[in-house]
């Protein structure tokens, strides 16, 4: 159903700092204007405590109107959050993030949750597999997974 020829052509640019990806989501905004402001009108914060919570995030970013995904990650960024990122991006685009509604944020968090999920999972299926070969005899007794996938106890 879905493929990424039918969401087009992505391009990523990487930030090496908070602060630039932020400059980056405010275009018409010089950093100074961003610092002189007491309370920064997307997150409802001033300026510093804004870049002390992308920090926290360990990674941020947004997806503009070319497709192209502009992210700040900090190099202790887990995979798993990374994916979480662009699963949230793309889904973005799924949802059409022009409609610009209360919703979307919602939506894209969504998919960005499915992708997070997807990967555990899977890291815990290949954890499984490569298990499987020792135990392949033993009689199942119990589960793990949430029940989706059977395993011995030991
Ligand atoms: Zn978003």
């Amino acid at each position: 159903m879905y493929d990424l020829d039918c969401l087009g052509t992505f391009s990523i640019h990487y930030y090496e700092t908070p602060e630039g990806v932020y400059l980056a989501f405010c275009p018409d905004l010089e950093e100074e204007d961003l610092k002189s402001r007491k309370i920064d009108p997307e997150f409802g914060l001033p300026y510093n405590q804004v870049i002390q919570v992308l920090k926290d995030l360990e990674i941020w970013g947004f997806i503009d109107e070319e497709n192209c995904i502009h992210v700040w990650t900090s190099q202790e960024t887990e995979i798993s959050k990374i994916l979480r990122f662009f699963g949230h991006e793309i889904g973005h685009l799924l949802y059409d993030y022009l409609a610009e509604d209360e919703a979307c944020e919602d939506v894209a968090d969504s998919y960005g949750f499915t992708v997070e999920c997807a990967y555990t999972l899977s890291q815990k299926l290949l954890e499984i597999m490569e298990k499987s070969e020792e135990i392949a005899e033993k009689p199942l007794r119990t589960s793990e997974v949430n029940g989706l996938i059977f395993l011995p106890e030991d």
